[in-house]
C-alpha cells in the first residue's frame, strides 16, 4: 500500500485529530479524554465514510455474484487482503484469513491445527502475560487432548524469564503461543528470540499481534511466526473483523474450521471437497462492509507515518509515567524495558473501579480490571489496575488532564 502523496506531511496532532470526530464530544460536560485505546481505538472519518460509501453504493455479497455490485464489493473487499499482506509483509495473500479478530484467529488456530497436531502428553507453552483469548482456547484443547500447558514466568517488572522459557522447551513441546505486546502491562516481548528458540525444538509458535500491530512494526516472515492474529478494531478500523495470518504449508495442511458456504468446492450428500486458501477458512458471507473499511484504518496509518506515530506515542508513554511516577501512593505495574504505549497503575487503599469513575466524571476514559489478564493480576498479587493506553491522537494536555484527575481522585477517597 503507497502512502498516498497528497497526505504525507509532517506530523500535525491538530490535523490527526480533526480526522477522529468522537474526540470533540463531551463527557460529563468536559471535553473527552480517550484513553482506552488498548481496549479499541477511535475511528477516523475517513474509515465510517467507507463503510457509509459501501451500505450506501455497492451493498451486495462477495464472490458469488455476477452483477456489477457484487463485483465491486468483492474488488473492495480483495483490496483489503492486498493491503493487509502488505501491512504485515506476508509472503503471499492467500496466507491472510479474515475473521471476526484475534480471539476467532487464535481460536481457529486451536481448533483445527490444534486438533490435528496435539496429542496426549504434548506441551504447549504461554506465558504469564497472556490475554484470556490466548489462554483458554489451548486450555480447552489441552483438556480434550491430555496435553499440558506450561507458562512462561516474569518478573516484578513484566519481563518475560527467558532462561525459565529456553528451560520450559523440550520435544513435547508443540506450540509456543506467545503475546508480542502485552494489554495490561504494555511490555514488548523478544518475539524473534523466542521463535527462533521454539524452531529449534521444533514448536510452531503463534503471535498474538493485538497489541503491537498498532505500535510496532510487523513483518511475519522476518518475525519467522507461523501465525499471527490481530483485530482491526485496535488499529483505527472497525469492530468485528480481525485477521489470522499463518505460513501457507501450515493452513495448507490444516483441516478446515467452519463449514458452509464459500469454504467448499464441490458439495454433494456423499462428499464435500474444499476450497482453496484463504477461502477454506472463511465460511459463509463475512464481515464485508469492515473489513472494506480496515483498509481505509491501514491507509490512515500509513499515510500519517508509523515511525512518526510510534515516536509522539513513546513521547506520551515517557511523559505520563514521569508525572504518574510523582503521585504519591501510586505504583506502576509493568516497567519493562521495551513497552508500548500502555501505562498500568494502582494507587495505596483505593479500588481501581473508584478512580475510574471519579476520572469519568471528568471525562476521562481509562480502563479498570483485571484486562483479561487474571493469572498475571494473580501474579502481581492484585485484583486489577487502572489502565492509560496512549494513541496516536493523544496529547500532553491530555496526560495533564489524567495526572490533575488522579491527584483530585485520591484526595476524594481519602
Ligand atoms: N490479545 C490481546 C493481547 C488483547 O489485548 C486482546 C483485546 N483486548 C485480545 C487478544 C482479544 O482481541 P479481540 O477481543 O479483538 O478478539
Amino acid at each position: 500500500m503507497m502512502p498516498s502523496p497528497t497526505i504525507k506531511k509532517p506530523f500535525d496532532i491538530t490535523a490527526i485529530r480533526e480526522q477522529f470526530p468522537v474526540l470533540s464530544r463531551e463527557v460529563k460536560g468536559r471535553s473527552l479524554v480517550y484513553f482506552d485505546n488498548a481496549a479499541t481505538s477511535q475511528k477516523p472519518q475517513q474509515v465510517i465514510d467507507a463503510l457509509v460509501n459501501y451500505y450506501t453504493t455497492y451493498n451486495a455479497n462477495i464472490h458469488r455474484g455476477i452483477h456489477t455490485l457484487a463485483e465491486e464489493a468483492t474488488a473492495a473487499f480483495e483490496e483489503t487482503r492486498d493491503a493487509v499482506q502488505e501491512f504485515i509483509h506476508a509472503s503471499a495473500r492467500e496466507e491472510i484469513i479474515f475473521t471476526r479478530g484475534t480471539t476467532e484467529s487464535i481460536n481457529l488456530v486451536a481448533y483445527t491445527w490444534g486438533r490435528q497436531n496435539i496429542k496426549s502428553g504434548d506441551e504447549i507453552i504461554i506465558s504469564t502475560m497472556e490475554h484470556h483469548s490466548n489462554i483458554v482456547p489451548w486450555q480447552i484443547l489441552c483438556e480434550e487432548k491430555g496435553a499440558i500447558l506450561r507458562v512462561i514466568p516474569i518478573n516484578d517488572k513484566g519481563e518475560l524469564l527467558m532462561d525459565e522459557y529456553s528451560k520450559l522447551l523440550n520435544s513435547r513441546t508443540k506450540l509456543v503461543s506467545i503475546v508480542h505486546a502485552s494489554n495490561a502491562l504494555g511490555t514488548i516481548n523478544p518475539v524473534r528470540q523466542i521463535i527462533e528458540e521454539a524452531h529449534s525444538a521444533g514448536a510452531v509458535v503463534l503471535v498474538d499481534g493485538a497489541q503491537s500491530t498498532v505500535h510496532l512494526d510487523i513483518d511475519v516472515q522476518e518475525m519467522d511466526c507461523d501465525f499471527f492474529a490481530f483485530s482491526a478494531h485496535k488499529l483505527y478500523g472497525p469492530t468485528g473483523t480481525g485477521i489470522l495470518y499463518g505460513k501457507k504449508r501450515l493452513l495448507e495442511s490444516m483441516p478446515v474450521f467452519l463449514g458452509g458456504g464459500e469454504m467448499i468446492r464441490e458439495v454433494t450428500f456423499a462428499k464435500t471437497t474444499y476450497n482453496d486458501l484463504p477461502y477454506k477458512f472463511e465460511a459463509g458471507t463475512p464481515n464485508i462492509a469492515d473489513v472494506i473499511a480496515f483498509k481505509t484504518a491501514l491507509q490512515f496509518i500509513e499515510d500519517t507515518g508509523k515511525e512518526k506515530i510510534r515516536k509522539h506515542e513513546h513521547e506520551l508513554l515517557e511523559y505520563a509515567t514521569k508525572q504518574l511516577e510523582e503521585i504519591p501512593g501510586l505504583r506502576i505495574i509493568g516497567s519493562a524495558r521495551e513497552k508500548v504505549s500502555v501505562i498500568s497503575f494502582i494507587v495505596d487503599n483505593t479500588h481501581p473501579q473508584d478512580i475510574g469513575i471519579l476520572l469519568d466524571n471528568r471525562g476521562i476514559a481509562v480502563r479498570t480490571g483485571h484486562h483479561c489478564a487474571e493469572p498475571l493480576m494473580q501474579r502481581f498479587g492484585i485484583p486489577g489496575t487502572i489502565r492509560a493506553s496512549f494513541a496516536v491522537y493523544n496529547t500532553k494536555d491530555e496526560v495533564d488532564e489524567l495526572a490533575i484527575g488522579l491527584h483530585k481522585a485520591i484526595k476524594m477517597l481519602s
